[in-house]
Formats: structure tokens, C-alpha cells, sequence
């Protein structure tokens, strides 16, 4: 039996943004993603059968077999505006599912808000049809992110020029005793076990991939404006096999943060490595992680969602 609790909603300002998106690769795709439009930030919890319910707090309870009886999973999410005019953040906490996503979609006009928000519906829709077929859960979730590229690609493509769309997505599914992993863009997911701080992705952006070869160092990268051009994401046509799926085996006290680069560009790995004993309850801690962020001047949408594995 696994308990799982989801924690409260997102605060909201206003400003102005923008973000430039392409595509290496043949054929080459460019966005340009200019937000201006009210905020929408999910706290939502998905019944295994039908819509989607905004919730503050949830608590679920996993019936059934499962290779990790003894761990409850506690969930703390947190999406903040920031000083953009618009929200183009987006989370889900699935409680049902125990699948976690974290999108930042871009775009122009209000298409990164439609292509994130997009990607959190599509993908917890997309795994349970899956699980429920007796998938594996790597495949539901290779899928599940297929599925949600070809949609988002198709609404872009009713977009003029210039006013295409999409999203980065990081996404957790906890299934029979494993994490499953899957992420595009440059959201990240770490695991923190212990005093080890994991970097689960990889950032699909044109500087780790000159990171890569080694035309950049880390260093350089963090400063150069190829950090925030992508080279992998939802709403990409040439996509195709592009997407991976990696398991681990959760252990008690290990916390996984699921987050968009408004976050991780401002927080360190110090903080956290000594988050989860500064801060044992997730929810705290996801929401001194945002707060962080905002201090130390993200301009940036900022979202988090941080599960923690704990002993009964
Ligand atoms: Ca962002």
C-alpha cells in the first residue's frame, strides 16, 4: 500500500517575456515563443476514468501488489508566475497513477500555456489507457509521449508561421516498485538520496550539446544563449525515436524533484543535497525551492514537484 499527498496551488504576477526554441537537426524547426496572457498553473489530481479535477490536496491510496509495500510517497507541488505576464508552466500530480508531470511549453501568443497544458493532460490520459492494456509501464510512458508530441505537432500546425508551439515535459511514473523517468526539453528530474544529489535528465538544449563535444564547458554553458534553444521537445514533427525512458529503484528517503528551468537555473546543488533535511515535508521544501528561485531573480515561470519515498 503506498499513501500519497499533493500539496497547494501556484501564486501569480505579471510581466513580460520572451523565449526563442529550435530544432538542430534535418529538417531544422524554429519557434518563437512571445508570452502575454493570464496565468494557468495545474494542481490537479486524475481520477483513473474521466476529467481532470483541480485539486489543493489530495491523498491516495494504492491498492494491490507492489515491490515497494513499505514506502509512502508525499508529494508537494508548487507553480509560480513570477513576473511574467503569463504562466506557461504546467504540472500534474496523478495520484492514481502515481505519474508526475512537469511542462513549460513555448510559443507565441497563448500557444506555450495551450502546448503545456496540453502535454499534462495528454500524457496521464495516454499511460493509463496503457497500463490498463497490461503494458509495460516504460512502453505506456515511450508512448504516452508520443502521443502528446503528434497532438501538440497537429494543433501547431493551425498556427501561422511564427506562432507555432512546444513544451518541455519531465515525467515520474512510480509502477510496480520502480521510477520511470522520461523527459524532453530542458525540465529536469534529480534524485536526491542521501548526500548525493543525481541529475536524472539530460537538458536537450544546443549548449549541453556543445557541453557534449566539448566546444563549451559547463561553465560556459550556463551562460550562453544557446542554454534556452532546444533541440528536443513536445510539439517537435521530427521527433521520432528521439524519446528514452530510465528506470530506478526508489529507496526510503530519497526525494525527487521534478522542475522547469526557472527553477534550476537558480537554485544550487547544495541546496539540494540539504533540502530534504532542512526540509522534511515535500511541500515545504518545493515551496522554499520557488521562493528561492524568485529571490535569486528568475524572471522565469517557476514550477516544482517534489516526491519523497518514506518509510511507513
Ligand atoms: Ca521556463
Amino acid at each position: 500500500m503506498v499513501i500519497i499527498e499533493t500539496g497547494r496551488k501556484a501564486s501569480a504576477l505579471w510581466g513580460v517575456s520572451f523565449q526563442i526554441l529550435s530544432m538542430m537537426g534535418d529538417p531544422v524547426c524554429l519557434l518563437l515563443a512571445l508570452a502575454k496572457s493570464p496565468a494557468i498553473t495545474y494542481n490537479a489530481q486524475i481520477p483513473p476514468e474521466g476529467p481532470m479535477e483541480r485539486t489543493g490536496v489530495g491523498v491516495a491510496v494504492e491498492p494491490g501488489a507492489n515491490r515497494m509495500p513499505d514506502l509512502v510517497l508525499r508529494v508537494g507541488s508548487r507553480s509560480a508566475q513570477g513576473v511574467r505576464s503569463n504562466n506557461e508552466d504546467s504540472f500534474v500530480v496523478d495520484l492514481p497513477q502515481r505519474l508526475f508531470v512537469v511542462a513549460d511549453g513555448m510559443g507565441g501568443q497563448e500557444r506555450g500555456e495551450v502546448a503545456s497544458t496540453m502535454a499534462v493532460e495528454i500524457i496521464p490520459r495516454a499511460v493509463h489507457a496503457r497500463l490498463a492494456s497490461n503494458e509495460p509501464a516504460d512502453q505506456a510512458l515511450l508512448y504516452a509521449m508520443k502521443e502528446a508530441n503528434a497532438l501538440i505537432v497537429e494543433a501547431g500546425q493551425s498556427q501561422p508561421e511564427g506562432r507555432r508551439m512546444g513544451t518541455t515535459a519531465v515525467v515520474a511514473l512510480q509502477h510496480n516498485g520502480q521510477v520511470f523517468i522520461s523527459s524532453l526539453g530542458d525540465s529536469r528530474a534529480y534524485l536526491i538520496r542521501g548526500h548525493d544529489v543525481h541529475q536524472l535528465t539530460v537538458d536537450h538544449s544546443v549548449a549541453q550539446a556543445l557541453v557534449a563535444t566539448g566546444a563549451l564547458t559547463r561553465e560556459e554553458a550556463r551562460f550562453s544563449p544557446y542554454q534556452h534553444v532546444l533541440h528536443k521537445f513536445l510539439g517537435c514533427s521530427e521527433l521520432n525515436g528521439a524519446t528514452e525512458v530510465h528506470p530506478f529503484t526508489p529507496e526510503p528517503g530519497d526525494r525527487l524533484l521534478l522542475a522547469t528551468d526557472g527553477m534550476t537555473n537558480h537554485i544550487s546543488e547544495e541546496d539540494l543535497r540539504i533540502g530534504p533535511t532542512l526540509f522534511p515535508n515535500p511541500q515545504d521544501w518545493v515551496d522554499h525551492l520557488v521562493q528561492k528561485a524568485l529571490d535569486h531573480g528568475s524572471r522565469d515561470n517557476v514550477t516544482g514537484i517534489v516526491i519523497a519515498f518514506e518509510e511507513r
